[in-house]
């Protein structure tokens, strides 16, 4: 894809709020300091489209992006960051799950794990969630420049173990430092705007 324009539009919780339009929209899940501003960034090639955020857990709204006019990046609230209380836990998850089951938009759904790490408890019910729901969905491996060349083959294939990841379903590696894996997530999103 490339890009010509990348600009943030607005900042919801309800989806009265969430922008009109009739283009596309991808989401980002993942855990609170996984890298969501950081791919969507890359993504774009954009230093600070999408604020990185200095503390975890910051990130508590839904961030719309639009880039090229064609779709829109759609920034969902970073989920298992301990220091909240239950009831903020809970409202988060609601407007998690409240957009991906009600907005007719939602083409996929990128879902980040930290490749140095395997998925919490919190990814596994995300992973679970839409693979339950039977929601398009696409897994990426955030960080990859933090782990040795050496290291990710195995590293992939226990977090693909941990989520029970289907062998034909891709986790594609990335890292917002070098830009790998950049393309081929591209490629990947570009195959659901159809
Ligand atoms: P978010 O909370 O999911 O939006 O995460 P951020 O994008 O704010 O990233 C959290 C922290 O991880 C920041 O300090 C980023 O600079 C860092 N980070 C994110 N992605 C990468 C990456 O691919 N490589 C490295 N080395 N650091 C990263």
């Amino acid at each position: 894809m490339q890009i010509k324009s990348a600009d943030y539009i607005l900042t919801a919780v309800r989806p009265d709020q969430y922008p009109v339009h009739d283009r596309p929209e991808i989401a980002l899940v993942g855990r609170s300091n996984v890298g969501k501003s950081s791919i969507i960034n890359g993504l774009v090639n954009r230093k600070n489209l999408a604020r990185v955020a200095a503390t975890p857990g910051k990130t508590r709204e839904i961030n719309f992006y639009k880039v090229n006019n064609t779709l829109y990046l759609v920034d969902l609230p970073g989920y298992g960051y301990a220091k909240v209380s239950k009831t903020a836990k809970e409202s988060w998850a609601e407007m998690i799950e409240t957009y991906l089951n009600t907005r007719p938009h939602l083409r996929l759904t990128l879902m980040l794990v930290d490749i140095r790490h395997n998925p919490t408890a919190d990814d596994q019910t995300m992973y679970q969630w839409l693979a339950g729901q039977d929601k398009p969905r696409l897994l990426v491996a955030s960080k990859l420049d933090k782990i040795p060349v050496s290291q990710v083959g195995q590293r992939l294939q226990e977090i693909r173990a941990v989520l029970g990841m289907d062998s034909a379903e891709s986790l594609i590696p990335f890292s917002a430092v070098t830009k790998q894996g950049r393309n081929e997530i591209w490629a990947q999103i570009e195959s659901y705007l159809g």
